[in-house]
């Protein structure tokens, strides 16, 4: 069979320079060159060092650092609690607590966490490599760093939830980057993802440019749950939480599905404009 095994190994190192070309030579973080030890995973060492952590004290249910709010809002926003993982299932009201951040979000959104903070830097280019830039494989790193930064709460999770995107988006950009991310923390986690669990129910306007009581507004009814979830723990999947409007919605439509506790993870987290 020695032609078989020449043909295969042919075949093999074809696919490996297809591959080659189309993984990116510079870090998709900051653009300087990729030792060839950090192609694969398309963000260098130093990029994902750089990233910075949402470190506690957080509230326990939304991730958000306590301080933060106490500071933006003048108010107590609740005693720091280094979070462990999600928060288990419990009155609305206790859930909602008195987190300046939270305190709006339906009961349904039992938790959420992110990896790091969208700031200047690696972190953005990756979300906009992977959003807009056509680089798929910045999910990977993303993936790794949530993984990283939330491992506490994932490991109370029994499927992923990507977050839909409307189909004309979809067409326009060729896939949807949630859907990217849930599959390589699916692939990291051995946790399944469920990409039609949820699905948009109209186009929504971009959120980018809206201020959050607008997000709200334009998110309301936006998503549809497909299926029952059997009371299995759903984690959301999403690349930037900014206001958690977007979640909170899609929460609040899956619970349709039955499932057990809701929660959500994305990589990073803006800060709410002001
Ligand atoms: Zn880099
Ligand atoms: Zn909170």
């Amino acid at each position: 069979m020695p032609l078989v095994r020449s043909i295969l190994a042919a075949a093999r190192q074809t696919l490996l320079d297809v591959e080659a070309l189309l993984l990116p030579v510079a870090c998709l973080g900051c653009e300087r060159p990729l030792p060839p030890t950090e192609e694969r995973g398309g963000c260098c060492a130093l990029c994902r060092y750089r990233m910075r952590p949402i470190a506690p004290p957080v509230c326990a249910r939304c991730g958000q650092p306590v301080d933060r709010w106490d500071t933006a809002t003048g108010r107590r926003a609740g005693a720091p609690v280094r979070r462990e993982g999600p928060v288990e299932p419990g009155p609305a009201a206790a859930r909602r607590g008195n987190c300046a951040w939270c305190r709006s979000w339906p009961a349904e959104l039992g938790w959420a966490a992110s990896a790091v903070w969208l700031e200047p830097g690696a972190a953005r280019h990756l979300v906009h490599a992977l959003k807009y830039g056509g680089w798929q494989c910045a999910a990977v790193p993303m993936a790794e760093l949530m993984v990283r930064e939330c491992g506490a709460s994932l490991r109370a999770v029994d499927v992923l939830v990507p977050i839909p995107l409307g189909r004309v988006r979809e067409r326009e950009r060729g896939h949807n980057q949630a859907a990217e991310l849930a599959l390589a923390l699916g692939a990291l986690t051995g946790i399944p993802v469920e990409r039609e669990a949820l699905v948009r129910s109209r186009e929504t306007r971009t959120q980018t440019a809206l201020a959050p009581a607008e997000r709200w507004r334009n998110l309301a009814g936006a998503f549809r749950a497909t299926g029952p979830l059997g009371a299995r723990r759903v984690a959301l999947v999403d690349d930037v939480t900014t206001t958690g409007a977007t979640l909170a919605s899609a929460a609040a439509a899956l619970a349709s599905a039955e499932p057990g506790i809701i929660g959500a993870v994305t990589f990073a987290r803006a800060s709410v404009p002001a």
